[in-house]
């Protein structure tokens, strides 16, 4: 099988979040199951530098008023496509904003001409290439399936992943007429969106399967409360809607031979997790003796419940437990949490930025993780607590709720827990989070039980990139007979 899939991050070449985990991570996963991927991505100056021997291989005179060139590369066993466009894309900032932190002005012009671009790829714009499906990742890649559909060439079916439903690219009425769209796609069918452009909506509407990624979220975005806008239309087209929860690189998050960690530790045994629980206090100057030693690895964002945790902090420290924060983002909630470290010196510390080493090393010392998110699509920190024997302690929605089994009297009393759900989000439940797993942690046995439980659950991408070749396969199979 042929994929397509349409991402504006991949690790290990662009980053913001977890999308460039799962765009990063998949390929090699479906690889194993017979899929083979090849990656379209802007050509953002950061990866035409890490792909120094990319080779042209296709050439568009003007697409949206741009000349686009299409740039073969193989980095880290990916198969990429770049989209070469450099008015468009070789910038200083970040993929999205500026240095500043403002998104750029034209980022309907940057994504649609991406779009587009992925979109004659898979109708065969490279010579003997024409992929089998097409799997488009958030907004950013939304419009492919829109230029499938108002198209005109015969094209594979496509499939639109959100992972964020937060995120929509959502722009002023007047770019319709620059995207290059038929008249026809200013509807309800197509991207218009309550009277603006909508990216993601209108890649929602055109492609034949929308999953998100978990089950619980899948669910979530249904209300109003989660879907932004969008519950109507995934209400509407429930029947192609599916969860599939992400995986995590386990060659990467292997704590046998993870060199950010200052000692190693085997899959089944945790004995040597002290070493790093002391690497990380020294590193943080923090005190914790035999109190629970919390991380905090995350985007500093409403999003993450970082104001509820800042709300919180005293408490947690009342009860005896200490907090080493890493993270970034918002300016008010950095200052709120640097406020809360230097009224607990020795008891909470915040090291603000990105630090991947770091966070490998707390993962692999900490005692616990908190995640108090408001909304969670999947979440990929759990996901290397767990099997980092770093018990998570988790807002229960979206893929938190899927992937962490409560401590709750019938988790403990049949000894399958992993972690901690909270009970309706707050500071207060976020406090008793926290209180509850130092209680189960005084338990030994308990708490041992419930590390090697996380330990040893599958985090690896296999059975979800099952998932995905079996949607694959039915989507091509569906279209064949059709
Ligand atoms: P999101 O994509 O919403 O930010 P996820 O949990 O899905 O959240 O993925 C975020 C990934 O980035 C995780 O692997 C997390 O550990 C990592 N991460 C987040 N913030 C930092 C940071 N400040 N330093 C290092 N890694 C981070």
């Amino acid at each position: 099988m042929k994929l397509l899939s349409v991402a504006s991050e991949i690790f290990p070449l662009i980053k913001t979040g977890g999308l460039a985990d799962v765009t990063g991570a998949l390929p090699a996963a479906l690889e194993k199951l017979g899929v083979q991927t090849r990656t379209v991505l802007p050509g953002y100056s950061q990866v035409l530098d890490k792909c120094p021997k990319a080779k042209l291989v296709a050439e568009f005179a003007n697409i949206g008023g741009h000349a686009v060139s299409i740039l073969g590369a193989k980095v880290a066993g990916l198969d990429l496509l770049i989209v070469k466009a450099p008015g468009l894309f070789e910038r200083d900032g970040g993929p999205y904003a500026d240095l500043n932190g403002a998104d750029y002005g034209d980022n309907w012009r940057r994504f649609s001409v991406f779009a587009k671009a992925a979109a004659m790829i898979a109708t065969g714009a490279l010579k003997g290439y024409k992929p089998d499906v097409v799997h488009c990742h958030d907004w950013q890649a939304a419009l492919t399936p829109a230029y499938l559909r108002f198209g005109t060439e015969p094209a594979p079916p496509s499939v639109m992943t959100i992972h964020n439903i937060a995120f929509q690219g959502q722009f002023a009425a007047q770019v319709f007429g620059e995207l290059g769209l038929p008249a026809s796609a200013w509807s309800f069918d197509g991207v218009e969106y309550y009277g603006s452009v909508g990216f993601l909506k209108g890649g929602l509407q055109a492609a034949d399967a929308i999953t998100t990624v978990s089950p619980t979220y899948a669910r979530e975005i249904r209300n109003a409360e989660f879907g932004m806008g969008l519950e109507g239309l995934i209400n509407a087209r429930a029947g192609v809607v599916s969860g599939i929860v992400n995986g995590i690189d386990t060659d990467v998050w292997n704590p046998e031979t993870d060199p950010a960690l200052a000692t190693g530790f085997a899959t089944r045994t945790s004995a040597r997790r002290s070493g790093n629980r002391k690497a990380v206090a020294k590193h943080f100057g923090l005190k914790p003796g035999d109190g629970l030693l919390v991380a905090i690895v995350t985007r500093l964002t409403w999003q993450k419940g970082m104001d509820l945790l800042a709300e919180a902090v005293d408490g947690i420290v009342a009860n005896g437990a200490s907090l080493a924060i890493l993270g970034s983002g918002d300016k008010g909630l950095e200052n709120a949490l640097q406020q809360a470290a230097q009224r607990h010196p020795g008891r909470v510390a915040i090291q603000v930025g990105y630090d991947e080493p770091l966070a490998h090393l707390m993962q692999g010392g900490c005692d616990a993780i908190l995640v108090p998110s408001r909304f969670e699509p999947c979440g990929l920190t759990q996901l290397c607590a767990l099997r980092y024997g770093c018990v998570p302690i988790v807002a229960r929605t979206g893929g938190l709720a899927d992937t962490v089994i409560d401590a709750n009297m019938a988790g403990l009393a049949a000894g399958i827990a992993t972690g901690f759900h909270l009970g309706p989000l707050s500071a207060r439940a976020i406090v008793e989070g926290v209180a509850d797993a130092a209680a189960v942690k005084r338990d030994g046995k308990a708490w041992a039980r419930m590390v090697k439980n996380g330990m040893t659950t599958d985090v690896t991408w296999q059975a979800s990139a099952e998932r995905y070749r079996n949607l694959f396969q039915d989507l091509i199979d569906r279209q064949a007979k059709a």
